[in-house]
Order: structure tokens, then C-alpha cells, then sequence
């Protein structure tokens, strides 16, 4: 394959990688979204594989059938609630390939038209060397993120004094060796600019806290692009400077989405020591009365209803509860009911995770609406039915400023008439703090799993 054609075809995957991004943006799309990606994917490996420089295909195939074995093992085995320790795992490979096509090139410029041992370009090198420092940094931070996520380890914050000074010193330290390695060019500073990255990855990701664990996936998301378009220099290549620059903003943007969903600065979550797992009641919670009801009294509250907005959470991720809600929406809206679902954007445990259920449920998507289109709705709506959500309904967020999670929006679901919470118990949610609604007079507590009591709702409807 001629240099111009394989150019040609990077140019043309690049597009679809674009197509691909817009398609994602809008549930209606992301078919056809994951199409254009898939297609793009396609034709960039095998513009590589069709290459001149490839030296043996039976190496590359054992590599992708062990890969594609593992990869599509995974992903059989993983549960949907589990997604985002998985994303975390995949991105620390990302951070290692990194690492590991940076050594190479290094150790072995020839094969890489970058030189001889000791004669590398200063470009080349600085290429190398930042995308070893940020793949190593992708690596251990992904680990340390994918074991708070586990739970594996503690999800709180881990902090001591002089944590900041220490970052910033080992910051200025990498700044010192990378200089340093462009000039002398040796194996050793390599693996101390590695080593040194690789501590660093641990120190940023350990001080952040549970609640912000979504931020941080995205930033990793990110970083794991930018690792990949270092690399993507190194090699010449340029569907991945291109494909890696376009993880490496999407995921910067997304993190920046997400800190607005929170009313949180990038800096802020950054710098840690947020949203430990051990944050006690946020407020007084008086004489703490609960008031619980059996699906009949759900059916009957809901029958009477004019408008419903249903409040999906982590919870009906975790029953796959998704399916009986529907029907019992589709059983409300025979009797003329209004029903809508209101999405918060850090719902369940990723970005567009309720969004994904309620699609793969067939919930039609004009029913579906994000915190800001709704919030102001919940005032005149009947009943507010809240499935397996928590925080992202707890008022301590507008109230407390004691409160873990205290500044992110939250949806005013105790505004409406009635209040229905389908739970087990009266247990927190991800962010460890008690949630006062549980005990106000306009709320009807339904302890059960939630796909169960759906699924009675349905027959009480009925
Ligand atoms: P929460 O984690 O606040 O609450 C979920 C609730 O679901 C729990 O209180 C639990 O109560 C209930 N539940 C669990 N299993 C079941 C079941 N089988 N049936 C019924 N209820 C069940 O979820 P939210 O969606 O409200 O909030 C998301 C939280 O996760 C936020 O704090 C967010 O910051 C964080 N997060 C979000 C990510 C994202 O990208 N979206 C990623 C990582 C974290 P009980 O045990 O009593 O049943």
C-alpha cells in the first residue's frame, strides 16, 4: 500500500471517528454512532496491517485472538453495574501500551526511522518521553481508581500533610529528567522518568474520594488519549494522533461536564479529599418517622395521579428493573397518566448509565429528560417515583454545607404531592450520608428489591 493511499484511509477512519463521537452524543444516535466507530476501527487496522513496515502477521493475529479471547470474555461476564471498573482496567492497558511502544521505540530507534541508539531526535525524544511519563501515570492511576471502584480498597479519601508540596516537588523532579533524558539519552533516566510516573499516578488518584470517582474515569479516559497520540508521533501514525487526540478531549470535556453536573471545579476534585465513604446523617433528622407502604397502596397512589416522573438510580441498574418499569408506565399512561423520567447526570455509577437501560427497556426518549429540562416540574407533579436513586435526590446537597455532597444539583423530587421511594432499606448510597426525604410526611417508603415491586405494581395496576 502506497504511503499516499494508506494517508488517504487514515483520513477517511478519522471522519467516521467523528461521525462516531457525534453519533454517541444523543441516545437516538448512538447506533448508528457505534456503527461509524466500528467501521472507522475497521479500516485503520487494516491500513496498518497493509503497511509496508509490518514485519510478522502470525505475531500480530496471536496477539489479537489472545486479546479478542480476554476482551470479549470480559465483556460477556461483566455486569452493567460493573462497567466502570472495567472502563478503569482497559484504560490502565491503554497507559501500559504506552509505556511499552515508548520502550521500544527507545531501545530500538531503527525500527522506528528515528535514529540510532543514542542519536534519537530531540523530537522523538520528547514525543517518547511524555508519552511514557503520561502512559505510566494512566497505568497506576487507572489501578488505584479500578480498586477504589472494587472496593478491593477504602473508597475514601486518602490524605496527609504536605501532599500537595510532595506533588507538585515530584512534578518539577519529572520536568528536571525529561530534560535530562533529551540530552544524555540514557536507559536509566527512561526508567526513572517511568518510575517516577508511575508513583505519581498513584499519589493523584489516591487523595479523591468515592463521589468523584466518575470525574476521575473520565480524566483518566483522557489522559489514556493523550498517552496514545504521544505515541501515535513515535510511530508516524496518524490515525492514532488523531484518534488519540480525540479520546484525549472528549474525555477532557466530559470530566469538565460532569464537575458542572456536580457543581464542582475541575480543580477542586483534583486536588481531592472529597466524598469518603463514611460521611455521617448530614442533618437532624428529628424524630425520624417512616412511613412504608405495600405495592397496592403504590398501585393506588399512582392510579390517582394526573403526572408521574419516575426517578431512576443506581438501584434499578442492579435489579434490572428497567423491563417492569416500563410496563408499569406503559399501564399508567392507558389510564391517560402523565409520565415522564427524569435523568440525573450522575445517575447510577456512569455517564448515560440510566439512559442506557431505559433504551435497551424501549422507554420512548421523549419521555426521558435531563435535571435541568425537569426540576422545575416536580412542584406540579402528582407523584415523584423514586427507583433505587439516592443521592441524586438528597436535599442535604442544597441544604448542608457540612454534607459530602453538598453544591451538586440534585432533582427536587419532595416538591411533588407524594414522594414513593423503592429501596431495600433505609441504607445510604454511594456517597456513604443518610437522606432526610426517607423521613418527611409526603414520602411512601416501598422496602423491596426494585424490579419486585415493580413487577407487583404491574399486577395491582392490573
Ligand atoms: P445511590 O448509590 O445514591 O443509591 C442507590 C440506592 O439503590 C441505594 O441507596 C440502595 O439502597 C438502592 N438499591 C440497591 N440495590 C437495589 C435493589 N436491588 N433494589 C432496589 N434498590 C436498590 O445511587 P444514585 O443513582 O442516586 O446516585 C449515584 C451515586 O453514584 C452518586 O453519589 C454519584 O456521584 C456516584 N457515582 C456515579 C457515577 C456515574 O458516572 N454516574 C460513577 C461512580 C459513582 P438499599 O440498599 O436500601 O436498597
Amino acid at each position: 500500500m502506497t504511503e499516499n493511499f494508506a494517508a488517504f484511509a487514515y483520513l477517511i477512519s478519522s471522519v467516521l471517528f467523528i461521525m462516531a463521537l457525534r453519533g454517541l452524543s444523543s441516545p437516538e444516535t448512538a447506533r448508528s454512532g457505534n456503527i461509524f466507530g466500528i467501521v472507522g476501527m475497521v479500516i485503520a487496522v487494516a491500513t496498518t496491517l497493509a503497511t509496508p513496515g509490518v514485519v510478522s502477521y502470525w505475531m500480530i493475529l496471536l496477539g489479537i485472538l489472545i486479546g479478542g479471547a480476554i476482551g470479549t470474555f470480559i465483556a460477556w461476564k461483566i455486569e452493567m453495574t460493573s462497567l466502570p471498573e472495567l472502563v478503569a482496567a482497559f484504560h490502565s492497558l491503554v497507559g501500559l501500551a504506552a509505556v511499552c511502544v515508548a520502550a521500544a521505540a527507545f531501545f530500538e530507534p531503527a525500527a522506528y526511522g528515528i535514529g540510532t541508539p543514542g542519536n534519537i531526535g530531540v523530537a522523538s525524544l520528547i514525543e517518547m518521553s511524555i508519552g511514557t511519563a503520561i502512559g505510566a501515570i494512566t497505568f497506576t492511576g487507572s489501578i488505584i481508581a479500578f480498586a477504589k471502584l472494587q472496593g478491593v480498597m477504602s473508597g475514601a479519601p486518602i490524605v496527609f500533610p504536605g501532599q500537595h508540596a510532595l506533588n507538585a516537588l515530584l512534578g518539577l523532579l519529572m520536568i528536571a529528567l525529561v530534560v535530562w533524558f533529551c540530552d544524555a539519552q540514557t536507559g536509566t533516566l527512561f526508567w526513572a522518568i517511568a518510575i517516577l510516573a508511575f508513583i505519581i499516578g498513584v499519589l493523584i488518584i489516591i487523595p479523591i474520594g468515592g463521589a468523584d470517582m466518575p470525574v476521575v474515569i473520565s480524566m483518566l479516559n483522557s489522559y489514556s488519549g493523550w498517552a496514545a497520540c504521544g505515541i501515535g508521533f513515535t510511530l508516524s501514525n496518524m490515525a492514532l494522533i488523531v484518534t488519540g487526540a480525540l479520546v484525549g478531549s472528549s474525555g477532557a470535556i466530559l470530566s469538565y461536564i460532569m464537575c458542572k453536573g456536580m457543581n464542582r471545579s475541575f480543580f477542586n476534585v483534583i486536588l481531592g479529599g472529597f466524598g469518603g465513604e463514611t460521611a455521617g446523617p448530614s442533618e437532624d433528622l428529628g424524630d425520624r418517622t417512616v412511613r412504608s407502604g405495600s405495592a397496592e397502596d403504590a398501585a393506588f397512589i399512582l392510579k390517582n395521579a394526573g403526572s408521574v416522573i419516575i426517578v431512576p438510580g443506581y438501584g434499578m441498574a442492579v435489579a434490572q428493573a428497567q423491563h417492569a418499569l416500563r410496563e408499569m408506565a406503559d399501564l399508567l399512561k392507558k389510564e391517560g397518566i402523565r409520565v415522564r423520567y427524569a435523568i440525573h447526570p450522575v445517575a447510577g455509577r456512569m455517564p448515560g448509565h440510566m439512559n442506557v437501560l431505559l433504551a435497551e427497556a424501549n422507554v420512548p426518549y421523549d419521555e426521558v429528560e435531563e435535571l435541568e429540562e425537569i426540576n422545575r416540574d416536580f412542584a406540579s407533579t402528582d407523584v415523584s417515583f423514586v427507583i433505587g436513586a439516592n443521592d441524586v435526590t438528597n436535599p442535604a446537597a442544597k441544604t448542608d454545607p457540612q454534607s459530602a455532597i453538598y453544591g451538586m444539583p440534585v432533582l427536587n423530587v419532595e416538591e411533588a404531592g407524594t414522594v414513593l421511594f423503592v429501596k431495600r432499606s433505609l441504607g445510604s448510597g454511594y456517597a456513604g450520608i443518610d437522606n432526610p426525604l426517607f423521613y418527611r410526611d409526603n414520602t411512601m417508603m416501598l422496602f423491596a428489591d426494585a424490579k419486585a415491586m415493580c413487577e407487583d405494581i404491574v399486577k395491582a395496576l392490573e
